[in-house]
């Protein structure tokens, strides 16, 4: 069953949609936020839910998606955060380090109907852990306990969209990163433009391979909609009006997710395989030998400051202690990375029509290198 909510044109703009043109749906989805979310967070929270529009749009549809504030008991006085039928962020004033997009579909259809998305407060303070661990290194602006408001708010507009993208219907791409060569990850142009992952929906993280010397900035470090991303938004929203049954648009949509996956960036890799080297969670770059090797020595330049940047006036060592264990807990999980080449068995899904293996081993030579680690 695909999930989707049901977006279609205006009957008035019927005949403009079929000829390519924009039209905006009959019922956009919209989130509203939660009023007791702290003001400052508002507009990144807000801008998180409004960058899906690009995706959107590659499915014939304009204003198709937005974040609304809620409305004040003057403006609306029925409004209700919990009424079913304003999906809405829910600003949850606790302390797991978390956040998650669930959704409500009919199960007949797969039609998703509503969503509270759930924003814990201390989201924030894995999302400070993870940027310092994997950008201390070339982001001065990373290197404090305190992240300025602009940084930390751009944080958490990329878990607004992370979490809205699994409202939409889209699970994790953990193999999206892997589509991208390791040295493209230090290519300052290159990354700055296209970013560091296709998709939003991997838990790529961070750009953990660019180095002080690239002068990469923020734009190549953090992870961004891209290419995977609205093309499942485009194969799952678009209408095809020549068809009157699903059925009918079967063979269509199978030669078009053919000839569109010939572009690798495209590719989905579940988060569900243990064994194929290229869906691994927290790893990114086509070869986690090199990228490994990149991240341990940025890690290597933070550990002699790590007393200094996470030093603050009228405080004890803890926020050293806990850096100090993220450090650690990343070096393990960039050994991990390489490991998993040895006896991995690489799944690429295929249809019928599609020639070549589905399941292959590892080539010879990437298990070699992890044994050696070069
Ligand atoms: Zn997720």
């Amino acid at each position: 069953m695909i999930k989707r909510w049901r977006l279609e044109p205006k009957s008035e703009d019927v005949e403009k949609y079929k000829r390519g043109e924009l039209v905006e749906p009959q019922k956009p989805i919209i989130f509203y936020i939660d009023p007791a979310t702290p003001k400052k967070w508002v507009p990144y929270l807000m801008q998180g839910v409004d960058d899906w529009k690009v995706g959107f749009e590659k499915a014939g549809f304009k204003n198709a998606i937005m974040a609304k504030l809620a409305p004040t008991k003057e403006e609306d006085s029925t409004w209700s955060l919990d009424d079913a039928r304003n999906s809405a962020i829910v600003y949850k004033p606790s302390d797991i380090a978390n956040a998650s997009g669930p959704s409500i579909s009919d199960p007949r259809s797969g039609e998703i109907m509503e969503s509270h998305i759930n924003w814990y407060h201390n989201v924030m303070s894995i999302l400070r852990d993870w940027y310092f661990i994997q950008t201390a290194a070339v982001d001065t602006g990373a290197r404090k306990m305190v992240l300025d408001e602009e940084l930390m708010g751009q944080l958490i507009r990329f878990v607004s969209s992370h979490e809205v993208g699994h409202t939409l219907g889209l699970r994790h791409n953990h193999g999206s990163s892997s589509t991208v060569p390791v040295e493209k990850l230090r290519d300052k142009a290159w990354v700055e433009a296209n970013g560091h992952t296709p998709s939003i929906m991997d838990y790529a993280r961070f750009n953990y391979v660019a180095q002080p010397e690239d002068n990469i900035g923020r734009s190549g470090l953090f992870p961004r909609i891209g290419e995977y991303d609205k093309w499942a938004l485009e194969w799952g929203y678009r209408l095809f009006f020549q068809f009157n049954r699903a059925d009918n648009e079967k063979g269509f949509l199978n030669k078009w997710v053919i000839e569109k996956l010939k572009d690798n960036r495209l590719w989905f890799g579940t988060e569900t395989n243990p064994d194929d080297p290229r869906s691994q969670s927290e790893q990114v770059g086509d070869d986690a030998m090199k990228g490994s090797l990149y991240g341990i020595k940025n890690l290597q330049r933070i550990v002699p400051n790590l007393k200094e940047w996470t030093k603050m006036p009228n405080e004890d060592y803890s926020n050293l202690r806990n850096m100090y264990n993220g450090v650690v807990g990343q070096y393990q999980r960039y050994i991990g990375h390489v490991t998993k080449y040895v006896g991995g068995i690489m799944e690429t899904p295929k249809m019928v029509e599609e020639s070549g293996p589905v399941y292959e081993n590892v080539s010879e030579e990437k298990p070699k290198r992890s044994g050696r680690f070069s």
